[in-house]
């Protein structure tokens, strides 16, 4: 068992049984992976972080092996790339949680705790989690930024932050002002589909974090 170093308060306990679906799903994981995480993946980051990233879910070999959000994940490689490269990060990546990489700039949640079968979590999962998010963005005394991974990390966000979907539509480098200090601005998700499919470029990522470093220093 790889035990978390992540203290944050709004994590969820690690036998946290909201999600009959997910809690099955893990103990299927246990049984054939007892080395692996296997539990709801803690945020990892600075929580006095001006920068909160919002992703999906754990994926199954990746965040859900390692403990550490988009560790090990296909996702990773890019996500942890651009924030080194934009000083959000220190260290290097090397896809395990005892690289030594610091997120001393940002802080990485996902909108779904626990691994989802398929990846796709279910609409109660997503609401079933939302308090954790909803904590998550409250313990970030600093926030004035969340990036939303995705669609789903959009909805979710806005959700939590009890903000009118339907004012806010989803779009790759939209950036919505949801109160005087908080900006949402999205990106395509950085998942191996997008990214094969050119969805989602590296360019096009890079110019998401462009419009980051604009919205931080104001
Ligand atoms: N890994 C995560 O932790 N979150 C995602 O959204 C994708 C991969």
């Amino acid at each position: 068992m790889i035990v978390s170093s992540c203290k944050f308060p709004a994590d969820t306990p690690p036998d946290c049984s909201l999600c009959p679906r997910l809690k099955t799903y893990r103990q299927e994981n246990i049984q054939a992976h007892p080395d692996w995480f296997n539990a709801p993946v803690p945020s990892f980051g600075n929580p006095d972080a001006e920068l909160l990233i919002v992703g999906l879910a754990p994926g199954v070999t990746g965040a859900n092996k390692t403990g550490r959000p988009f560790t090990g994940d296909y996702a990773g490689d890019l996500l942890y790339a651009t924030l080194l490269k934009f000083g959000f990060a220190t260290g290097t990546y090397l896809a395990k949680p005892d690289d030594g990489l610091e997120l001393t700039r940002a802080m990485i949640t996902n909108a779904v705790r626990c691994v989802p079968p398929q990846n796709k979590p279910i609409g109660a999962e997503m609401t079933a989690c939302r308090p954790f998010l909803k904590a998550t963005i409250a313990q970030m005394p600093n926030l004035r930024i969340i990036l939303a991974l995705g669609l789903i990390a959009h909805n979710n966000t806005l959700s939590a932050l009890d903000v009118r979907r339907a004012a806010h539509k989803f779009g790759h480098n939209a950036a919505h002002p949801v109160s005087n200090d908080l900006t949402l601005i999205d990106s395509y998700h950085c998942s191996r589909y997008n990214t094969n499919t050119r969805r989602l470029t590296t360019q096009m990522f890079e110019d998401v974090f462009v419009s980051i470093r604009h919205y931080r220093e104001g």
